[in-house]
């Protein structure tokens, strides 16, 4: 029998993917998330209850506008199955509801984050603040983590790279490692822990380059792309996660 704080989160998933999906596409254009109603960018026509409900709507419009017929990026849609998938993963994973909502939150922020690096090279602060805030507090309460770990784990994460930013500003004389980067680093360095963190920006390295070599496979010409770092760490992330979760449960 499922509890009904994970039965929330299996309900609520879809919806925060839809959020994440408003907050990707408004934070870099600088507009306001929570005043302005949700709109179609080409017709401008504010949409109503029936455009928003998630998975849904996109499924029965076929990924178009139901005013104008412009077609909408997958990507918001991929957000919102992406969401439920995560909440899903977090309850199987928890022993405990408390520990469920930990996760789905944890993996949610990361989801948005991997997204917003992906789509527009940007981490937004407020995902990365989030972020490292929601790690540190668990940390705090949870019986099973140490909180001088976690904070041992943002200082180490946050410095190493920005040292590793300044240093390639100077080799380089351009910049190589964004700041938003840095910032993610806390964020992710809290939740590894600095005996893990080394492992994890093994992980994201190997994942860059494995993306970087798809990348030149199917477009020779992509060769100077930047590579979405943060992405990666993001999903480097989810595997310690998921590592971490599988040997709770065996
Ligand atoms: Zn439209």
């Amino acid at each position: 029998m499922i509890d009904p704080v994970s039965l929330f989160l299996l309900l609520v998933g879809p919806a925060i993917g839809s959020f994440l999906g408003v907050l990707l596409d408004r934070l870099p254009r600088g507009e306001n998330v929570v005043r302005r109603r949700s709109f179609c960018r080409t017709c401008k026509t504010n949409l109503r209850v029936r455009d928003l409900i998630p998975l849904v709507s996109f499924a029965l419009n076929k990924g178009h506008c139901r005013h104008c017929g412009t077609s909408i990026p997958p990507w918001a849609f991929y957000l919102e199955i992406g969401a439920l998938g995560a909440a899903i993963f977090a309850v199987i994973a928890a022993a405990t509801p408390v520990e469920a909502v930990f996760s789905a939150v944890f993996l949610w922020l990361l989801l948005g984050l991997a997204f917003a690096d992906a789509l527009w090279m940007r981490l937004p602060d407020p995902l990365t603040a989030t972020l490292l805030c929601w790690v540190l507090g668990w940390a705090y309460v949870s019986p099973v983590q140490e909180l001088s770990l976690a904070v041992m784990g943002a200082a180490l994460g946050a410095c190493s790279f920005l040292l590793l930013r300044i240093a390639y500003r100077m080799l380089r004389g351009r910049e190589g490692l964004g700041l938003g980067d840095v910032k993610l680093m806390a964020g992710l360095g809290a939740f590894a822990g600095p005996f893990d963190l080394p492992l994890l920006v093994l992980a994201a390295s190997l994942s860059g380059l494995l993306w970087a070599l798809v990348c030149l496979r199917s477009k020779p010409g992509l060769s100077t792309k930047a590579i979405p770092f943060g992405t990666m760490l993001c999903f480097a992330a989810g595997l310690l996660w998921l590592a971490r979760a599988s040997a709770l449960l065996i």
